[in-house]
């Protein structure tokens, strides 16, 4: 048996930093994790999709380069060894960094292993106890794969392993028209395959406004994406070197299917009955505002606790845990304020309450809107697909939420993200001086147009 002060579960985007603080700090811990260090974001999930992301972009610019008077002799080909090798040396680089760093950490044992509760302060991890006073999980999630007939006999893909597909596909099926999907889907329409979405719902994103999903579908229309919503009755079926995909308007012959229907947390595995831990019924964690769990001395952090599904999420849940017990201070949950990305391109920028979620809250709204087509930035670049989009609170002037669907709209909603957190009333951005040609200038107009609705 081996004591520790602190154990981690997976090292994902929350965990190792705070192990790394506590080792720093003299406190003897240990991290386990089962597969690689830096979890979904650095081996499966942000840092290579987003590489991939910057080759598809740049095929696109390639092929659309004439437009802008750039004249490119013969068609524009993709290597995928090279596409694929970068996105893995941006993996390998950052997984070995982490390596490296945590190499020098004296008081820290990195433990590669599966570790399972089995008392509540103790877990198993290559058969051997491991107890301290305080466990931290940060176990992450993985894809799920629902039940269709025929689904579990033909060769899918998830969004892990199209990361290592070698080949380009001919025809690639997309299962699912949300975030990971549309970021393949047009990833690989650019790299040259024929790219085909399934999605069950009305719209793409459809936790997002109408306005926004119906402008996210143009852009993936427009690069030739075929766009299948209200898909019912899913059947898939395997055809020679082929895979059918039958829907309610038909069959699709697939070279490749990818399944991307959402995630999963990792807790099913964990021993958490053994140590008393309460899950939801999807088998999230639950935790309270400072990430604790019911049992004292455990905490969840990150993706399996359902509050985020993102990197910046899980990196803000150790925020909150390192404050709360290193510095003394009461951070909480719930003040975070909710803001991602979908990296399509354009991409889309998302902050706080949609306008139909801040319909739904019986305020009082305010809402304005601008394509970027009337955004001089955007003009210029030649690039106008999408719109800007604010709400905001009229009896409290507070801006309710955002979406910045455009060139740059990944970083011009940092000015408001930054407000809101600031909790700046609107009025105040209207008076800002945003330097000229950006994005980020038609912030203030947008605030001068904000309308009631009703
Ligand atoms: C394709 C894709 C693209 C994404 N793009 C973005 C993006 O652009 N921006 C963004 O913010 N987020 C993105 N995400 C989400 C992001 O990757 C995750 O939200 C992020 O990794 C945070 O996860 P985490 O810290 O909860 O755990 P994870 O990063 O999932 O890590 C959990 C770790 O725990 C380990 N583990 C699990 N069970 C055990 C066990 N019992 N014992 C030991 N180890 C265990 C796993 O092996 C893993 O290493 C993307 C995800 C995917 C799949």
């Amino acid at each position: 048996m081996s004591e520790f002060d602190a154990i981690f579960i997976g090292a994902g985007q929350a965990g190792p930093f705070l192990a790394a603080r506590m080792a720093s700090a003299g406190r003897k811990v240990a991290l386990v994790e089962r597969k690689y260090l830096g979890g979904t974001c650095v081996n499966a999930g942000c840092m290579p999709t987003k590489t991939l992301v910057a080759s598809a972009r740049a095929a696109h610019v390639a092929r659309s380069a004439s437009n802008y008077g750039v004249l490119i002799a013969g068609e524009v080909g993709i290597d995928m060894k090279i596409v694929h090798g970068r996105a893995e040396k941006v993996t390998l680089d950052a997984r070995r960094g982490l390596e490296t760093w945590f190499d020098g950490l004296d008081s820290m044992t990195v433990i590669y292993a599966q570790g399972r509760f089995v008392e509540p302060n103790t877990i198993v991890a290559n058969g051997e106890r491991l107890v301290a006073p305080q466990i931290f999980i940060n176990v992450g999630a993985r894809p799920s794969i629902p039940d269709y007939p025929g689904l579990a006999d033909v060769p899918y893909l998830t969004s892990t392993s199209i990361i290592q597909l070698a080949e380009l596909p001919r025809h690639l099926v997309v299962i699912g028209g949300s975030y990971i999907g549309l970021e393949f889907a047009q990833m690989y329409r650019r790299f040259g395959a024929q790219v085909t979405i399934v999605e069950r719902g009305p719209y793409l994103a459809s936790r997002e406004d109408e306005d926004i999903s119906d402008a996210i579908a143009d852009i993936v229309r427009a690069e030739g994406i075929t766009v299948q919503t209200q898909a019912t009755g899913l059947s898939f079926r395997k055809a020679a070197d082929d895979i059918e995909v039958t829907t309610n308007e038909g069959t699709i012959t697939a070279s490749h299917v990818l399944v991307a229907t959402g995630r999963r947390p990792n807790t099913d595995d964990l021993g958490l009955e053994t140590a008393g831990v309460k899950t939801d019924a999807k088998g999230f964690i639950i935790v309270d505002d400072s990430l604790s769990t019911n049992i004292p001395g455990i905490w969840a952090l990150g993706d399996c606790n359902g509050h985020g599904a993102f990197t910046h999420t899980s990196y803000n849940d150790f925020e909150i845990v390192a404050a709360n017990l290193l510095d003394g201070a009461d951070r909480k949950l719930s003040d975070r304020i909710p803001a991602y990305a979908l990296y399509i391109d354009p991409p889309l920028g998302r902050v706080g309450l949609t306008e139909r979620q801040a319909r739904a809250s019986g305020r009082s709204i305010l809402v304005s809107t601008r394509p970027m087509a009337r955004i001089g930035r955007a003009v210029e670049k030649g690039e106008t697909q999408g719109l800007m989009k604010i709400v905001a609170d009229a009896e409290t002037q507070q801006i309710l939420g955002a979406a910045f669907l455009g060139i740059e709209g990944d970083e011009a909603i940092h000015g408001i993200i930054d407000a809101m957190n600031a909790r700046t009333p609107y009025p105040t951005l209207q008076w800002s001086v945003p330097i000229h040609p950006t994005v980020s200038e038609i912030v203030p107009t947008l605030i001068a147009d904000l309308r009631a609705v009703s």
